[in-house]
């Protein structure tokens, strides 16, 4: 129910923290998994690591804010590997400012990178996953797909948009036989966070303090997720919005 042999995936931000995390529970699936992203050096450490560890990977680099450049994405990895079964939209970043202090290039840029990538992503995937008969697409959102946070009003605002964009697409391309999901993760320890810490004092704490499984998330930790979404055991399973955070969200 959960083997991937055969299945190709292309995960965004997959060199790096919760991408590569997915990745590698893919692969470790038996997927092939094309990691997608701009450091052409970390992409290439991320595949050594799984051929190492008896995975399939590949990489391509892509700005996933740029429509050309996500063609050739989806081009390439279907040219390279022959079908497109699973698409992870896991590319993101944050600008850190309350939205009186945030400039338009700051706000554009955090939604282009975390809401348009999954939309570009996704209906460059739409056609291949009919090819193939089907599909599944994980989104990544966050717990500011929920909460509010003064800081968040750009990363907010994309991660609530990919939970809408998500029950969207999950309605329009079910007749497809494609399955879309939001994946929440909790505070997970990633070179994203770890900035969040050294910038927002107190963090560290108050993640600990309010996390009932009383520790923050590893990459790892969402490996199970990505596989249960991406293979047959989800098939009746659309369009909602997961969230994997040791509890956070219910505390
Ligand atoms: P990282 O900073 O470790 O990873 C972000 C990844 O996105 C990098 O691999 C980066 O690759 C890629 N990326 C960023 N911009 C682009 C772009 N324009 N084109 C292609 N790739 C891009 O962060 P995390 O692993 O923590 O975050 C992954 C996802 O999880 C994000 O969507 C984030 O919002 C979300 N998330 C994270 C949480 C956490 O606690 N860590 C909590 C909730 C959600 P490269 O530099 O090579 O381009």
């Amino acid at each position: 129910m959960f083997d991937l042999s055969g299945k190709v995936a292309v995960v965004t931000g997959g060199n790096g923290g919760i991408g590569l995390g997915m990745a590698r529970g893919l692969a470790q699936a038996g997927a092939t998994v094309v990691l997608a992203g701009r450091d052409a050096a970390k992409s290439a450490a991320a595949v050594r690591a799984l051929a190492s560890e008896g995975c399939r990977a590949d990489a391509i680099g892509a700005d996933v804010t740029d429509e050309s450049a996500v063609a050739r994405l989806f081009q390439q990895a279907v040219s390279r590997h022959g079908r497109l079964d699973i698409l992870v939209n896991n590319a993101g970043a944050t600008v850190r400012k309350a939205a009186h202090d945030m400039s338009l290039d700051e706000w554009r840029c955090v939604m282009d990178t975390n809401l348009t990538s999954a939309f570009l992503c996704c209906r460059a995937a739409h056609p291949l996953m009919r090819q193939a008969g089907g599909g599944k697409i994980i989104n990544v959102g966050s717990m500011m797909s929920i909460f509010g946070a003064p800081y968040a009003p750009a990363y907010g605002a994309s991660k609530g948009g990919v939970v809408q964009f998500t029950r969207s697409i999950a309605t329009a391309w079910a007749a497809d036989h494609i399955q879309a999901n939001a994946v929440l993760p909790g505070w997970i320890d990633t070179q994203l966070t770890r900035k969040a810490r050294e910038q927002v004092p107190g963090l560290n704490e108050r993640v600990l303090a309010r996390t009932p499984a009383g520790r923050w998330g590893q990459p790892a930790d969402l490996a199970g997720i990505a596989v249960f979404l991406a293979s047959s055991a989800s098939d009746f399973v659309t369009g909602t919005a997961i969230p994997v955070d040791g509890g956070y969200s219910i505390a």
